[in-house]
C-alpha cells in the first residue's frame, strides 16, 4: 500500500469498529479503541486505533493522532503493571514497504523483557481463551 492510498473501508479495523468483526477489547472511549493482537509477537501484544478512518501516520489528523498516543500511555502503563514488564516497545508501521499490513493506523504496544525476543510479524494466530486471559488482567490494571 502505498502512503496516499485512499481509505478503505472493508480493511480488518474498519470491521472490528463497525462491529463486523470480534475483537478482544481492553479499552474504548470517544475516538479510540485498543484491543488484542490476535497474532501477538509476545503475551500482551496489543493495538490501539483511532476511530477516524485513516491509513496511517502520515495521513491521520492531528487531533486524532493525539488521542491515538493518548490511549497508547494509557494502556501501555496498564499492560507493564499487568505483566510487570520491566520494557515496552511502541511501533508504527506506515505503508507495505514499513510492513503494515492493516491499512488503518494502530500503535502496537508490546512487552519487552531482557533477553527475550519477538516472534515474527503476523504470523501465527494465538488461543482465543489465552488472549482472553491476558486480556482480562491488562483491563483489571486500567
Ligand atoms: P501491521 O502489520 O499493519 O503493522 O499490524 C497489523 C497487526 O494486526 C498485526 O500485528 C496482526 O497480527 C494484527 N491482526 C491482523 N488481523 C487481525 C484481526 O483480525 N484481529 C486482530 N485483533 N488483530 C489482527
Amino acid at each position: 500500500m502505498k502512503l496516499d492510498e485512499p481509505y478503505n473501508n472493508e480493511n480488518i479495523f474498519a470491521k472490528i469498529l463497525r462491529g463486523d468483526l470480534p475483537a478482544i477489547k481492553l479499552y474504548e472511549d470517544d475516538t479510540t479503541l485498543a484491543f488484542m493482537d490476535i497474532m501477538p509477537q509476545i503475551e500482551g501484544h496489543c493495538l490501539v486505533i483511532c476511530k477516524e478512518p485513516a491509513t496511517n501516520l502520515l495521513t491521520v489528523s492531528p487531533q486524532a493522532a493525539q488521542d491515538i498516543i493518548c490511549t497508547t500511555q494509557l494502556v501501555a502503563g496498564a499492560v507493564q503493571n499487568a505483566l510487570t514488564a520491566p520494557g515496552i516497545m511502541i511501533a508504527q508501521l506506515s505503508g507495505s514497504a514499513a510492513g503494515q499490513t492493516v491499512p488503518h493506523i494502530h500503535m502496537h504496544i508490546l512487552p519487552r523483557y531482557n533477553g527475550i525476543e519477538l516472534a515474527f510479524h503476523a504470523q501465527a494466530v494465538a488461543d482465543m481463551n489465552e488472549l482472553e486471559a491476558v486480556a482480562a488482567k491488562i483491563r483489571a490494571a486500567l
